[in-house]
């Protein structure tokens, strides 16, 4: 079994000055695929790779998920260990958060667009907790999802603005063979359910062939009409389109590069995906 570190002390005395280089990928535990292909691309591209697993209450609002967040660090342990990760970093709130923590990482112009409009306060607990596990053991590169496209925009912003000393890179969606995209919140729908949410994978599919001069208004429209005819999709929550350089939303005519981002209902279950199109 690979170590379990649970003090930011000995994080850094086995990170922070070392002869070899060393990737990270942080998580919430509850690992599938998806964090697993994260773990693959780091030891492909570092000899050492620690993955970090913690549930970030910061990142949780009010009547969210925290509580029921899946936690089972022995059996991701031993995921980890069998992709050849080296080492893992499990703290627990108290650690991570002392009791006058007063410090946060904002992004004012985007923290509160898609995701963030409908999870105030989300994307700031999320580039905090970013931000000190990285300036624990300083890796040379980090890992993270395109699955969550905004969070990976965010991060490497940054990264950029900071001057973090970690490259930040995007790993592509892992997805189930139905399309839906892996999600440890997959666990919380009933097998109808998974059956019927690839509908969202194919709304991005389509959307992303449509003429140039389409509107974003008319495709969501037409999102909102198909997944009235999906019995369990309670709710689209958003269908918005990113412009690809600055992440802003476009209202008019879609540009050649952009992203397709999507959040809808699944009875009590909030899933999300996300598309990337660049036209020649
Ligand atoms: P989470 O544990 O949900 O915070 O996710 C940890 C990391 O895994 C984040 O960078 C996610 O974007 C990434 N991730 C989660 N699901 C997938 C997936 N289906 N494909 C690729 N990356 C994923």
């Amino acid at each position: 079994m690979i170590p379990i570190y649970r003090s930011k002390e000995e994080l850094r005395q086995a990170f922070q000055r070392r002869n070899f280089s060393l990737g990270m990928v942080p998580t919430m535990g509850a690992l599938h695929e998806g964090h697993l292909s994260l773990i693959d691309q780091s030891v492909a591209q570092n000899e050492q790779t620690l993955v970090s697993i913690f549930v970030n209450p910061l990142q949780f609002g009010a009547g969210e998920d925290l509580d029921q967040y899946p936690r089972r660090l022995e059996a991701d342990a031993a995921l980890c260990a069998a992709r050849g990760a080296t080492a893992i970093f499990a703290p627990t709130p108290e650690l991570m958060y002392g009791e006058n923590h007063q410090t946060t990482v904002v992004n004012f112009d985007l923290e509160n667009l898609y995701c963030g409009k409908y999870r105030p306060g989300h994307f700031r607990g999320v580039l905090t907790v970013v931000a000190k596990l990285l300036l624990l053991p300083l890796p040379d590169r980090a890992y993270f999802g395109e699955k969550d496209r905004q969070q990976l925009f965010l991060i490497k912003r940054m990264a950029e603005d900071l001057d973090l000393p970690t490259q930040i890179i995007g790993c592509p969606i892992i997805r189930e063979e139905s399309g839906l995209a892996m999600s440890s919140r997959n666990e919380y729908m009933s097998e109808e359910m998974k059956e019927q949410a690839p509908v969202l994978f194919e709304l991005l599919q389509e959307f992303s062939q449509s003429q140039p001069g389409t509107t974003a208004s008319a495709l969501r429209k037409m999102a909102q009409e198909r997944l009235q005819k999906v019995p369990l999709a309670k709710e689209l929550q958003y269908l918005e389109f990113a412009d690809g350089q600055s992440f802003l939303p476009i209202e008019g005519e879609l540009p050649a590069h952009f992203y397709i981002l999507i959040a809808a209902y699944f009875g009590e279950t909030r899933l999300i995906d996300n598309l990337e199109v660049k036209r020649p």
